[in-house]
């Protein structure tokens, strides 16, 4: 019989071309499970599982469209529907609804449904008892997922994700005539209608497959979503795995803040184990099987405080995520499922990801804030724009109607029943889900700022005030009390030319990392420890290795809490800090990234959760314990150990071998080779695997006796921001005399050309860090002239101090000519 004629389609008979027959879920599982489930015998590495099923096709929905004579009843109903009234589409929707699940199944259509659950049936537990996993002779019901699959959904421009309804664990025949019904009349849901007529897709151009696919037991276990690509910045190389334990539902739909995995993929290719991000979710309730369907139940505590899925698991599923991004190339949106009972992973749904990848990738649009005012609530961002209006809290989707364009949407979380005001809305606040709950996609895919996982938006905001919601900020979203003035560049980055002295960035926070390293740029002048240590860790690092002995209960508490998803608490130091270090690598790879080691002076190390038990309190810390002078130092070196085993795991483990690392404020030559004698100790050997060590050169004697710091290290980075403070005796953080800090002094000045001559001399590489150049054009101009190898800025200033080098440049050569002509 023809293919198009047919009412069932086993998987093993569909492929990408059926869309058209079974929809885009359908084509897709097909698809895969032809292609990428047998892909090992093909000469791939990995083998992706896909469960069995079957679809029933399109044809038979307008089978039983036509059979009923439904066709002109909707179209009846529907004619000069208005979506925006949204009171008259709820009541046309129920109708059209009301309508398909009065018809009835064709007979003919039904016996071949029962007929595929049949075979179904039994292909699946021929198969268990193949493997010995039973030794029950009956066939029992199989429960299956019964999902929409539209004929039109999931193209690379539009997500129809969601629209239509699925039934999890439906069980006999019954059963599953019901669900087939339900789903063919999830079409025509309010927002599938409003949905079609705001994207100008016709009705009944559309039609409706239904997936019936065996269940995974992840009630049992845990399910998420994973991306081949960060979703926040578009960042390719990288797999983004959400987890939750149960059915996969309440994190599509955003109903639990998932934990949340980062691997990175050019490593993993390699066998190196990148898994360069690791948060913990709440993950506090789980969609489980109950009779006929499912229900919610809270996650034992116990499971909360763990992450959903070992390091093994993680790796694996980025593997079958790149090996199906290879192959529809394109970055895909992908469902996956642990089976709690044959404890295997499967892959269940994959399609386009719609968002990112439809962008200019030359156009940057930066937002920035211009003032700030009282912080109101905190959460995830989704997306980097701003967003502002007046506040409108919605508890139930039954009172959508009640939403006005232009306002500013606040709720628990979203689901498809939310979209018709999504688009309304000028930002969306959430309080609870991660960055691929249903708000944070429909959001990105709608430009609409959204802040996902506040967890108390509707007690804190108050209907009708006015607020600003940023995500200019990094990953942290912002809700600001009132209307703030912000301005929006855009910038096009196409046939950008880069200048001959190297334009590095200084990076602060990892999260900020995978968007940033579309500026362009030749890598990190400057990640600093600190920074990475204030965001992710929050804890002194002493604290964390003589945990037992400390007293204080409340510290101990702190500590307990953050650190609970970790085996050893200077473990949790290692791992979050090699995290840290690993973003910021992995964005920039495969350019070189110099990761200095801390330089909190003791004031600022006190500031961290159990700090104050083992930092003095020095009169003047600016010149006091800090830099390598701590390192070697017997009270702290067992933290400077846990230091270095972190950025070795990032350049071990996680195969980024790009990172160097530097020294700060290193006072003396004996220093240096003190604390290089260290390193090598802890497993940080120079030159070994292309280990490169530098230092600051921000002390005086850092010049004056270049000539010896030259002959320890590899390289050598400015600071003029140490440097001044130390060459004119100005305190950098005094405010009386802060008209004297200037880096454009003649005695800095004069120090600097002498330095980046001496380290040429000496044939070693020299930059800068410090913030004069992202400051001031003119000292960036006369570090060109100096001939510096490479100057790192602050990444808002790339792209100007870029041109203005590429002038200097342009100047010098000329200057050169004219004196060769002389000459
Ligand atoms: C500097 O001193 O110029 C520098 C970059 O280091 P920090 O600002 O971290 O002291
Ligand atoms: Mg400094």
């Amino acid at each position: 019989m023809q293919k198009d004629k047919q009412f069932i389609l086993f998987f093993k008979d569909i492929s990408i071309k059926d869309i058209s027959l079974v929809g885009g879920k359908n084509a897709s599982l097909g698809e895969m499970f032809n292609c990428l489930a047998q892909a090992k015998s093909q000469g791939f590495e990995y083998r992706i599982q896909i469960p069995n099923g079957f679809a029933v096709t399109a044809y038979s929905y307008r089978y039983f469209i036509k059979e009923n004579k439904l066709d002109k009843k909707i179209k009846g109903i529907l004619t000069n529907l208005d979506t925006h009234n949204l009171k008259d589409l709820a009541k046309r929707g129920e109708k059209v609804r009301k309508a398909i699940l009065a018809a009835k199944i064709p007979v003919e259509l039904e016996k071949e449904i029962i007929r595929a659950y049949k075979k179904l049936n039994k292909i699946y537990w021929r198969d268990i008892r193949e493997k010995k996993l039973t030794t029950d002779l009956r066939y029992p019901n199989l429960d299956v997922a019964v999902r929409s699959s539209a004929t039109a959904e999931d193209l690379p421009t539009a997500s129809f994700a969601g629209q239509q309804e699925s039934f999890l664990n439906v069980k006999g025949e019954k059963e599953l005539l019901k669900a087939v019904k339900k789903c063919f009349a999830s079409l025509f849901t309010d927002r599938a209608i409003s949905y079609r007529q705001e994207k100008g897709f016709n009705h009944f151009k559309i039609s409706l497959s239904v997936g019936v696919q065996k269940m995974i037991r992840s009630d049992k276990a845990s399910s998420g979503v994973m991306f081949t690509i960060d979703t926040e910045s578009g960042f390719r190389d990288v797999v983004l795995i959400n987890a939750a334990y149960g059915l996969g539902e309440n994190v599509v739909k955003g109903k639990v803040n998932p934990d949340q995995y980062f691997v990175f993929k050019p490593k993993l290719k390699k066998n190196f184990k990148p898994i360069i991000g690791k948060e913990l979710g709440t993950k506090k309730k789980k969609l489980i099987y109950s009779g006929k369907g499912t229900k919610n139940v809270v996650v034992l505590k116990k499971d909360q405080q763990m992450f959903a899925l070992k390091d093994e698991e993680i790796l694996t599923l980025a593997r079958w995520g790149m090996e199906i991004e290879n192959y529809y190339k394109r970055p895909m949106d992908i469902e996956w499922a642990k089976d709690g009972i044959d404890k295997n992973l499967y892959i269940v749904q994959a399609r386009p990801e719609t968002v990112k990848t439809t962008e200019s990738p030359n156009i940057l649009k930066k937002y920035t804030l211009l003032r700030k005012s009282k912080i109101l609530l905190e959460g995830e961002s989704v997306g980097e724009k701003i967003g502002q209006g007046k506040v409108h809290i919605i508890k139930s989707a039954k009172k959508i109607k009640e939403f006005k364009k232009g306002e500013i949407l606040v709720t628990r979380a979203t689901d498809p029943d939310w979209e018709p005001i999504m688009r309304m809305a000028s930002a969306i606040i959430t309080e609870l889900g991660g960055k691929t709950s249903h708000a944070a996609i429909v959001s990105r895919e709608l430009g609409t700022p959204c802040v996902v996982g506040t967890s108390k938006a509707t007690k804190v905001l108050k209907n009708n005030q006015t607020v600003t919601v940023s995500n200019a900020e990094g990953e942290v979203g912002r809700v600001y009390q009132g209307i703030l003035p912000f301005k929006v560049k855009r910038i096009n980055l196409a046939g950008f030319k880069k200048p001959k002295t190297k334009v590095m960035m200084n990076i602060g926070i990892p999260r900020q990392a995978f968007s940033q390293s579309f500026i362009p740029n030749d890598g990190v002048g400057l990640a600093r420890e600190e920074f990475i240590i204030a965001n992710f860790i929050k804890i002194h690092p002493l604290a964390l290795i003589n945990f037992k002995n400390l007293k204080d209960r409340k510290v101990k508490k702190q500590i307990e809490e953050i650190t609970i998803a970790y085996k050893s608490k200077t473990q949790f130091f290692v791992d979050k800090l090699a995290q840290g270090i690993g973003r910021i690598a992995a964005a920039f790879y495969p350019k070189e990234v110099i990761v200095r080691t801390s330089d909190f002076k003791s004031n600022e190390y006190r500031a961290l959760i159990g700090g104050e038990y083992f930092e003095p309190v020095e009169e003047n810390p600016m010149l006091g314990w800090r830099g390598a002078s701590r390192y070697y130092d017997k009270k702290y070196q067992a933290a400077f150990a846990l230091e270095c085993e972190a950025i070795k795991k990032a350049r071990d483990e996680f195969g980024l071998d790009n990172i160097k690392v530097m020294i700060p404020f290193c006072r003396t030559p004996e220093e240096g080779k003190k604390v290089l004698s260290l390193m090598k100790k802890y497993g940080l050997v120079q030159g070994e695997n292309g280990l490169e060590i530098y230092v600051m050169v921000e002390i005086p004697s850092n010049i004056i006796l270049a000539n010896d710091f030259a002959e320890i290290f590899d390289g050598f980075s400015i600071g003029t921001n140490d440097l001044t403070q130390l060459t004119l005796g100005v305190g950098r953080d005094s405010e009386l005399i802060s008209h004297i800090f200037d880096a454009r002094n003649k005695a800095v000045k004069r120090l600097v050309a002498e330095v980046i001559k001496v380290a040429h001399k000496n044939k070693i590489k020299i930059g800068i860090c410090g913030q004069a150049p992202s400051n001031y054009f003119d000292f960036a101009a006369f570090l060109v002239q100096c001939g510096i190898d490479s100057i790192s800025l602050n990444p808002d200033t790339v792209l100007e101090t870029s041109l203005k080098i590429l002038k200097v440049e342009k100047q010098l050569r000329k200057q050169k000519k004219r004196g060769l002509r002389r000459g």
